[in-house]
């Protein structure tokens, strides 16, 4: 095949020129232990083709029956992103015929969604809050999975064969549709990038799903049209399918927003279609043209009964939902008296975790915000990795800071001490003892020290003993360099304005 790379406008100059128009569909895989509609097991990484049942194979005769905890999973996620519930909703058969869909239909649902009308805060990079308007959380089941064997590409095109695996057909989904999300201009990637981020942190919160990206438990569908003005009608859309991961989400964006301008600047139509992520190249390809609704000929699922949730069982989910994400890092932010830049520094060094258990472990938070955002994320940054990669824990930084607070090793000692605990030689309290580190408390060897500091200086002596006070920071850098630096400087000065009056 060969393929002309397609033109770009340059980013900026596009959205100078067009205003960019995003809709995000985001599946989730439901962490519930059988299969939506049999008792198929769901384990990752099984042999393939041993969690399978009649049902979810599409053998004739197989009748679903619903799992309840899936749909509680998905009032929950319908709750947590401020939705309606539906009194009552019915599944739907979305057919079609690939050889990962046995049934040839997937059960979903259509016209009658479990959720809908709700919506998400969404916190940008700079603190600001972008609202995104949802339009519906829908039930369905995943497909199975092919594998292409013997191309160059993984696609079908060139395969010698294909083998199928339906260990993941039947597996619970909830997938969210946004309303189209106008408004963004320029920071359109960011903005879905950020909500893909924050609803997977709160799949993670809700425990419906381990929600782990490339395991591809989450799954994002980006939409993308441009319009001369946020005034003009909306124009037509492409939908990049399956972006699997937060960054690439962003970058897809970016690259359909180049794309698009340079296809509207030829004069030509962008064609409705979906496109494939390629995540080596940052770009997108052609894949097929989108489908209508019509195309798949809905219609309602005579095997299952329709799904009413009592408006008691609702009430009850929304009463046991737990503290969501952007309610979290307000509470903590307010319990550790850290300003706006000061939080969101925090949360974008992805240091928020490590800090709580910092503090747990006995370290005031200012301490524990000084250590992860100072010392450590510099090393961090020069070592190239992830602060939560470092070969420290959040509890020995909280027993290094306790060290401090009880006066054992001072701030300067602490971070040899750091060093040590880096360098892989033991907890802190382990390196004091080992290299005996612990402040000298002991006034014995601090006098001798000042006596001979003294005792070395008599000009510096008599200056102090006649009432000026200039030279005893001389005396007291002289005792900490005698001790290694292993003295309190505080209990020095007061020892030597002993000794010299
Ligand atoms: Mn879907």
């Amino acid at each position: 095949m060969s393929h002309t790379a397609p033109d770009l406008v340059d980013y900026d100059e596009a959205v100078a020129r067009f205003d960019p128009v995003i809709g995000i569909e985001v599946h989730v895989e439901l962490g519930t232990l059988t299969k939506m509609f049999c008792a198929a097991e769901v384990e990752f990484g099984g042999e393939p083709n041993t969690q399978v049942t009649p049902v979810s194979l599409g053998l004739p005769g197989a009748l679903p029956v619903l799992n309840g905890t899936a749909v509680e999973y998905a009032i929950r996620i319908g709750l947590a992103l401020n939705c309606q519930i539906a009194e009552s909703c019915r599944f739907a058969r979305k057919n079609y015929f690939y050889p990962d869909v046995p049934k040839n239909f997937q059960t979903s649902q259509y016209d009658e969604p479990i959720a809908f009308d709700g919506y998400l805060d969404v916190e940008l990079d700079d603190g600001s809050i972008f609202r995104v308007e949802i339009e519906r959380a829908h039930m369905e089941e995943d497909a199975g999975k092919n594998t292409h064997v013997g191309g160059s590409t993984g696609r079908i095109h060139g395969a010698e064969y294909s083998l199928v695996d339906y260990n993941r057909a039947g597996i619970p989904l909830v997938e969210i549709v946004t309303r189209p999300i106008e408004g963004a201009g320029e920071r359109a990637p960011e903005v879905a990038r950020a909500y893909v981020q924050t609803i997977r942190d709160i799949f993670r919160a809700l425990g419906v799903s381990e929600a782990r990206m490339e395991r591809g438990n989450v799954r994002a569908d980006v939409n993308l049209s441009l319009r001369p003005t946020p005034e003009s009608p909306l124009g037509t859309r492409t939908e990049t399918k399956n972006v699997n991961s937060f960054r690439s989400v962003e970058r897809a964006v970016r690259y359909e927003i180049s794309r698009q301008a340079a296809v509207l600047d030829a004069g030509e139509r962008v064609v409705q279609e979906t496109r494939h992520w390629h995540e080596d190249t940052s770009t997108t390809t052609s894949g097929r043209v989108k489908s209508d609704a019509e195309d798949y000929r809905y219609f309602p699922e005579p095997d299952l009964v329709p799904v009413a949730p009592s408006r008691e069982w609702v009430e009850e989910i929304r009463a046991t939902l737990p503290e969501l994400p952007a309610a979290r890092r307000r509470r903590l932010q307010g319990e550790w008296g850290y300003s706006d830049p000061e939080m969101r520094d925090v949360v974008n060094a992805g240091a928020m975790e490590l800090i709580e258990t910092t503090i747990e472990a006995g370290s005031s938070p200012a301490a524990a915000r000084k250590w992860w955002m100072g010392e450590l994320a510099r090393t961090a940054k020069t070592t190239e990795v992830e602060l939560s990669e470092l070969p420290v824990t959040p509890e020995q930084i909280g027993q290094l800071q306790s060290l401090v607070d009880s006066g054992r090793i001072n701030d300067k000692i602490a971070r040899q001490v750091l060093e040590g605990v880096l360098a892989g030689e033991g907890s802190p309290e382990e390196i004091v003892s080992a290299r005996g580190l612990e402040i000298v408390s002991d006034d014995g060897p601090l006098l001798e020290a000042i006596d001979a500091a003294l005792a070395a200086q008599p000009d510096i002596a008599e200056k102090i003993r006649s009432g000026n006070l200039g030279p005893v920071g001389a005396v007291i850098g002289a005792v900490m360099k005698a001790t290694r630096g292993q003295a309190d400087a505080g209990r020095v000065r007061e020892l030597i304005l002993e000794r010299t009056t």
